[in-house]
């Protein structure tokens, strides 16, 4: 039988049910996996995602045409049966799964294994041909667990306030804010500074009822405001821009997969990296291939170079990659968010 998903310049494509899965041009009719820039994106005729998708992609694209699936819910399209079920990666988040005459064929967006208050856990979802992220498919990428990360934001924060100064904590907006804010909740005790751009993020979570760590504006703080021993949550785009100058003292982190190399946190000029990521570690990324039972892997995005050997000698899998136009959504989207 042909390919039930294929790549084409517009997304992937299922052709037996006349569908796209996160297309990045216009098409007729798209689900979306989950709200993050380089999976939504404007112009489709028709959108499909998670029912708790549907507000974030209100916020985020400003479109109106969604339709949405409960997580298990089956749906017809043309030759096919599809549902949608939890990926663990945002709000929202859905692996997409596709059926044909008994194959089963399962995109899972991105993903992660670990808790998260803010999302439903990723399901195991059985399949003949797994499609996959591979952001951090390397064995250094091994995540800390996440209360320990936590513990380590709370003990900047009190360093910062014995020195006189601002944490400036950076996160992405969508996801990643969200999660600290649901860690942190009850571990403060003053509110948590938000930039602007955080403000509908943090609104949406707070519509879908996932509790948060009481949460204040920056900007409507008086002038005269001491933020000494403040934590405060900004996009990446901010960093050394003119709006941390109020601040006058501070340090600043990022909360980012990425932090796990030292490199990276000193290449980008800050004091602190925490290793709080949306993506599954190397661990999670083979433990989960195992589980789906699939004997075919393609991986879609990020660098293959150590899973496609990986896979075939250890898994004895036939795994190959697309090359999508998905890419890392904890740093990508960073352009965006300096209108805001
Ligand atoms: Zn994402």
């Amino acid at each position: 039988m042909s390919d039930l998903i294929t790549l084409t310049d517009r997304g992937l494509y299922c052709e037996a049910g006349d569908f796209f899965v996160d297309a990045w041009k216009p098409v007729h009719r798209s689900f979306v996996t989950h709200g993050h820039g380089d999976h939504a994106h404007i112009g489709m005729g028709e959108y499909w995602c998670s029912a708790a998708s549907k507000d974030i992609l209100n916020w985020r694209l400003g479109v109106q045409n969604i339709h949405t699936l409960d997580y298990g819910e089956q749906r017809r399209f043309g030759d096919v049966l599809v549902s949608l079920h939890p990926a663990g990666h945002i709000l929202g988040s859905a692996q997409i799964r596709v059926e044909r005459e008994g194959e089963v064929w399962v995109f899972t967006g991105d993903f992660k294994r670990e808790p998260d208050p803010t999302c439903a856990p990723f399901e195991v979802v059985p399949c003949d041909v797994f499609i996959c992220e591979a952001t951090f498919a390397f064995p250094v990428y091994s995540w800390p667990a996440i209360e320990q990360e936590i513990s380590r934001v709370l003990q900047w924060r009190e360093l910062c306030e014995s020195e006189g100064k601002a944490a400036i904590l950076y996160a992405y907006s969508l996801g990643k804010a969200q999660r600290i804010l649901a860690e942190l909740n009850g571990k403060l005790d003053r509110p948590v500074l938000l930039h602007g751009a955080m403000e509908r993020g943090v609104d949406v979570y707070r519509r879908a009822n996932i509790a948060l760590a009481p949460t204040e504006l920056v900007m409507s703080l008086p002038g005269d405001t001491s933020f000494a021993g403040r934590l405060v949550l900004a996009p990446p785009s901010a960093q050394d821009s003119a709006w941390t100058r109020r601040f006058r003292s501070f340090e600043q982190a990022q909360a980012s997969g990425w932090m796990q190399l030292r490199g990276n946190r000193r290449r980008r000029n800050l004091q602190r990296g925490f290793v709080i990521s949306d993506h599954a570690d190397w661990n999670a990324l083979i433990e989960t291939i195992r589980e789906s039972g699939a004997h075919r892997v393609i991986a879609t995005h990020g660098n293959t170079d150590a899973l496609i050997p990986y896979l075939e000698r250890e898994l004895g899998v036939q795994a190959e990659r697309l090359r999508t136009a998905y890419g890392d959504d904890e740093e990508l989207t960073a352009n965006a968010e300096n209108v805001a």
